[in-house]
Order: structure tokens, then C-alpha cells, then sequence
């Protein structure tokens, strides 16, 4: 099935809002295994708005659209494309009695324009609106299901997820199952990882690959097609086992695992406890780590020691090392390691120190990046890392790695 999204509204064309809803529905049809070919963004125009649905007629086999189902003048989709699909507008009952509850309950009077809120196509499946007032709806006609929605975020996407995704479940679950998994992969680069899977992706069509990259690590979206759910499971495993053959050793986890909850899992079942020193990466990878439920098993506590003063005074670093070595130092990370460690009495100890840029430092290149850990059973260890991209990057990049040490 492939798609086409009209967003109306002429506070899009005018760059007010940004157009999200597109953004949020190609994620989720992605998710079903819907291709998104087009996305049309459209004034509150009858006769543009007309134009733009004759053009996704021919080319798409969904159309969805958001916005422009309000009560006021400038909310003319549905009247729109009753008037293209050549259906009447009726009221429905249901949608009629939630909007006078909605205004009985605020205690106001529902003036005319409000019941034309409550105007559905006839013979459309109708999508409940918990949000707001607006039902949205679906119909599919002559092959082609369309697919209407409000404007506002917080009412579509709610409508979107309980009513409409399993409306177009149901259409697809009528030839075939999608069945998807995403691979999560770490300390590989997307180019390397595209390029180590290349004939695998060239060959692919069921299941499909899609590489996702974002926040430092790249994913790879598997989706794949079958009559049965148990045999589209099968074709997900076999591509997955050959994906898993070519770079298994940077793969982490599925779907919305992160390195952050494996790290407190893992903690948590080894009955470990942690503690960081944290320069470079100024309080992002306990934040990160404190944001897992269950964290508390696990985080001791941690020192921000980005002046050289605190790493000094606080983390006991001598002065020496900081004028020789330098604050970004395989010395100074295996110090702020080990004396975190024993200053919040925790079983590991953890350290960032580095170059975040934009400027260099110490006469050290932006993305130099040393990591210790220190346990009471082994020496101190120190990765020196020299990371590509921006500052954003590269301190997000570094409380990543910190993970992979940790479950190594
Ligand atoms: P309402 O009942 O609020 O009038 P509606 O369905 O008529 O809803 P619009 O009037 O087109 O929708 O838009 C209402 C608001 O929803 C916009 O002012 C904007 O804040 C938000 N909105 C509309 N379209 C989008 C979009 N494509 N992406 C993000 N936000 C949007
Ligand atoms: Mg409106």
C-alpha cells in the first residue's frame, strides 16, 4: 500500500507551524510497513485543496489528511471531499451528543457552526475524538481509503494510534500480516554498517531494511510481509541472522531498547553499584542513567568535575598531572576513576574527560575522548577514543561508549 499526507492549512504554507503531523503519520505508516511517496501541504483553499486530492487519486492508494475539521469557514476538508467523492455529509449522533456534553461540562451555549463538527460522510468509519471535539474519519472508496483527521497534534495522534492505525491494520491484515523489528547497533557508523550490509539491502524486499541513525548509533527497521504471522516472524529471523553474521559485535538490542536501560538492567542483576566523574559530558550520562526506573539500585552518585579546580580539590587529581598530562589525559580519566569510585563507595567507577569542541584544548583535537573505569578487582582501565561529529555528538557519543564499556 503506499500513501500520500495533505496537511491543510494555510498556517503551514505561511511557515507558522511546522508541518508535524506529516512527520509523526510517516513514522507510524513506516511502522506498518505503508510506503509514504508523497507529502502535499495545502492552504484552507477549496478549490487548491480539491486540485491536490485529484492529483493523490492518481498517484496513492491511502490518503490521509489532517486539519481543517474545526467549525469555522476556513475548515472546508470534509466538506471538500464529500463534494469530490460525491457523498453526503451527515450528522452523526454520537459525535453530536459528546460535543454538546463538552459544552455542557465547560458551561457554555454551543452556538450553530459547532454541530457542523458532528457532519460525517455517510457510510465512513468513524474515529472517536478524547481530545477534542472533532471526530475523524475513514472510508474507502473505489480502492482508495481516505483518511481524515484534525489539525491539532494532541487530538490526531491519540485519534490516530487507538482508531485509525487499526483501521488500516484491518485493510492490510485483509491481504497480509506486517510483522516489524528494529536491530540496534552502537560503535559502528552508519556508512559502515550500509556498506557491510550493502547486497544484503540491494537484495531486500521482504523483509525490507531501513537504516535509522540518530543520537549517535544507527537501527536498522526490518519489516517484513506474510499471510501468517508465525512466517513473516521466519523471514524476519533469517534476515536478521544474516545482518547479525556481518556486524553482530556492534549489535545491542531490539526496538526501544537503549544502552542506558541494558546498563541499569545489567547493574541491577550483577548487583553492582556505579559512580561517575563526569567533565566532557557534564552530568549526561547519569542523567540518562537516573531517567531508567531503578536506577537507585544502582547509581551511587557522581561529581560534574568540569573545572580543573574541582577535579583537583574534589577528585584529588594532582596539579601535577594536570599541568603535564592535562585534563584530557589517559592519567587524569584513570585518577577521576578510581577516586570517584572510592569517594561514593560504589563498585565502578566511571570517567569523561575530553574535548567537546568547538575550540581544541590542551593542544588536543576536537572529539578526544578518554574513558576509565576502575573496579577493585582490576587494574584501571582508559579507552582513548577520537570521535567524529559536533559537540552535541561527541558528549552524548561519550555517555554512550560509557555503556558499551560497562556491559562489555
Ligand atoms: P480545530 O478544531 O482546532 O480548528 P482543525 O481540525 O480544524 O482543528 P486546523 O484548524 O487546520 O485543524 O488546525 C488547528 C491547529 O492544529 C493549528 O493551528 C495548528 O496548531 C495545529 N495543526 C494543524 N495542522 C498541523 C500540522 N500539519 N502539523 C502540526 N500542527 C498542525
Ligand atoms: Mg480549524
Amino acid at each position: 500500500m503506499n500513501a500520500e499526507i495533505i496537511a491543510v492549512g494555510s498556517e503551514l504554507l505561511l511557515g507558522q507551524i511546522a508541518n508535524t503531523n506529516a512527520q509523526f503519520l510517516s513514522e507510524k505508516l513506516a511502522e506498518l510497513g505503508i510506503n509514504v511517496y508523497f507529502h502535499t501541504v495545502v492552504g484552507d483553499n477549496a478549490g487548491r485543496l480539491e486540485q491536490a486530492v485529484r492529483v493523490a487519486q492518481a498517484r496513492a492508494e491511502l490518503i490521509i489528511f489532517t486539519g481543517g475539521l474545526g467549525p469555522t469557514k476556513d475548515d472546508l476538508t470534509k466538506e471538500t471531499i464529500a463534494r469530490l467523492l460525491g457523498r453526503e455529509l451527515v450528522i452523526d449522533e454520537e459525535a453530536l451528543r459528546s460535543i454538546e456534553a463538552y459544552f455542557a461540562r465547560t458551561n457554555r451555549t454551543m452556538t450553530e457552526n459547532n454541530k457542523k463538527q458532528a457532519l460525517v460522510l455517510q457510510g465512513s468509519t468513524i474515529l472517536k475524538n478524547e481530545h477534542g471535539m472533532a471526530p475523524g474519519m475513514a472510508i474507502t472508496l473505489n480502492s482508495i481509503t481516505y483518511m481524515l483527521l484534525p489539525g491539532p497534534p494532541k487530538e490526531m495522534q491519540p485519534m490516530f494510534l487507538k482508531y485509525g492505525r487499526p483501521f488500516l491494520m484491518e485493510q492490510l491484515g485483509r491481504h497480509e500480516r506486517i510483522e516489524s523489528r528494529v536491530l540496534r547497533f552502537f560503535g559502528i557508523g552508519e556508512s559502515q554498517l550500509e556498506t557491510d550490509i550493502e547486497d544484503l539491502i540491494d537484495q531486500q524486499s521482504n523483509p525490507t531494511i531501513a537504516p535509522l541513525a540518530g543520537d549517535g548509533e544507527v537501527a536498522l527497521r526490518l519489516t517484513a510481509k506474510h499471510h501468517s504471522e508465525i512466517e513473516a516472524k521466519k523471514l524476519l529471523d533469517k534476515t536478521e541472522q544474516a545482518i547479525l553474521e556481518r556486524v553482530g559485535r556492534y549489535f545491542y538490542g531490539y526496538n526501544d531498547e537503549t544502552l542506558f536501560k541494558k546498563t541499569v538492567k545489567m547493574l541491577k542483576e550483577k548487583k553492582k553499584t556505579i559512580a561517575a566523574a563526569e567533565s566532557l559530558t557534564g552530568g549526561l550520562f547519569l542523567t540518562e542513567l537516573t531517567a531508567i526506573p531503578g536506577a537507585s539500585q544502582v547509581v551511587r552518585g557522581g561529581v560534574v568535575c568540569y573545572a580543573n579546580e574541582v577535579k583537583e580539590k574534589v577528585l584529588h587529581v594532582p596539579a601535577s598531572v594536570l599541568t603535564t598530562d592535562g585534563a584530557v589525559s589517559e592519567r587524569c580519566a584513570q585518577l577521576l576513576a578510581e577516586n570517584v569510585r572510592t569517594l561514593c563507595h560504589a563498585d565502578i567507577g566511571i570517567s569523561f574527560t575530553g574535548v567537546a569542541g568547538p575550540d581544541p584544548l590542551e593542544g588536543k583535537p576536537v572529539g578526544t575522548v578518554y574513558i576509565g573505569i576502575s573496579t577493585p578487582e582490576n587494574e584501571t582501565e582508559v579507552y582513548a577514543l577520537a570521535l567524529p561529529g559536533q559537540r552535541d555528538a561527541i558528549r552524548i557519543r561519550t555517555a554512550k561508549y560509557g555503556c558499551s564499556i560497562i556491559l562489555k
